[in-house]
């Protein structure tokens, strides 16, 4: 009997080492007082669409650095609905079995699929997917936002070929300004998948809509975002009083978010700012040399954002580097040169560049400024 103990124990004790996961995480800081929340706000599962188990998604999310997941599955389009529950809520009741166990937020959504207009759109935060399976758009929505739903425009330039436009852009029709106007639209996504969209970056700035941008995943993540290459899935970032789906929802509600796409950040000046400021430094910011030599200088980034840096203009009497490459979680040493072998004496420079992928605009960069001292003897 003892021995029989002993080998469950040990094939617990397997079983238990078999189950470690590892978790990337996301190096992008808080800001403001907020929690820097890393999500994604769209994807599927066997439930509509997608090709996984919804419990899949969630470790996923915990491989992927993220805080917070939902589950959308389509409520029009369910290739297997023969062989599955007609229950609109089941996936997500599967995928909140692994809440806890990996201390991933697993949000309740429903993608509401039409034809375009008015397109897809995610429900978020909902609490009962089947009765918003009605007929009728406009009541679906309603039905949604009855719950508390966030409405989430979802890939606003999606079936451009079957609905081609006069200058092939993103076209806000009729029905998404009455959407707008009944205070039934509160997000839209600016990426999906791999496709950012400019245009609708632009429409959510100038009608203070919160911006979002999510994988829309139906494959196994890995399958499809190359990680081992250091490609990511897009995330939104969610800047949130505390780790909670409620602080989720009022972040989202008060448009604190920005999205993490590929190598570039787009939100709000006042958070890229912040998110700048706390990643980066400048751990040598004086130099000692000899006249008409170069004067050299580090910097170092804390987060895993890459960035580009172009110069916008030169000092009278210093040349400062063009453009500057800081890769994620790397110092990089540069170099200033006095235009003059008579400049002489110390003097403190300000660099001016423009962050080319921290995007507070669609055409509109983050610029910073580093100051040195310089002392040519
Ligand atoms: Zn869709
Ligand atoms: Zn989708």
């Amino acid at each position: 009997m003892k021995n029989l103990v002993t080998i469950f124990f040990v094939l617990s004790f397997g079983l238990n080492a078999l189950a470690q996961q590892t978790r990337d995480d996301i190096n992008i800081p808080d800001i403001l007082g907020y929690k820097t929340l890393k999500c994604d706000f769209h994807s599927h599962t066997v439930f509509s669409d997608g090709n996984v188990w919804p419990d899949l998604r969630v470790r996923e999310a915990f491989r992927d650095g993220l805080d917070a997941i939902a589950i959308t599955d389509h409520i029009e389009y369910r290739p297997h609905k023969d062989d599955l529950t007609k229950n609109h809520n089941r996936s997500v009741e599967i995928a909140k079995t692994k809440e806890n166990q990996y201390d991933v937020i697993v949000i309740k959504g429903s993608e509401i699929t039409r034809k375009m207009p008015p397109g897809h759109l995610n429900a978020l935060f909902i609490k009962d997917s089947n009765p918003i399976d009605t007929a009728d758009f406009m009541t679906a929505i309603k039905i949604a936002k009855e719950q508390g739903a966030f409405i989430q425009w979802n890939h606003p330039f999606w079936l451009k070929p079957v609905f081609p436009t006069k200058d092939g852009k993103p076209t806000w029709f009729p029905i998404h300004q009455e959407l707008f106007d009944k205070h039934l639209l509160d997000g839209i996504e600016i990426v999906n998948e791999r496709e950012y969209y400019p245009d609708v970056y632009k429409w959510c700035i100038e009608n203070n809509i919160t911006i979002t941008g999510n994988s829309d995943i139906h494959d196994p993540v890995s399958y499809f975002f190359e990680q081992d290459k250091g490609d990511h899935r897009p995330v939104t970032l969610v800047f949130s009083k505390e780790k909670s789906e409620e602080g989720i929802k009022e972040a989202l509600f008060a448009h604190r978010t920005a999205v993490f796409h590929h190598d570039s950040l787009f939100g709000k000046e006042e958070y890229l700012r912040e998110i700048f400021n706390n990643s980066v430094k400048l751990i040598k910011d004086k130099a000692i040399a000899n006249k008409g030599a170069d004067l050299y200088f580090q910097v170092k980034n804390n987060s895993d954002v890459p960035m580009t840096f172009i110069l916008e203009k030169d000092d009278d009497d210093f040349k400062f580097p063009a453009r500057l490459l800081l890769p994620a979680q790397k110092t990089i040493v540069f170099s200033v040169r006095p235009k003059s072998k008579d400049i002489a004496g110390q003097k403190e420079l300000k660099l001016n560049y423009f962050v080319k992928n921290f995007l507070t605009g669609p055409e509109k960069c983050l610029k910073v400024e580093f100051n040195v001292t310089t002392d040519l003897k």
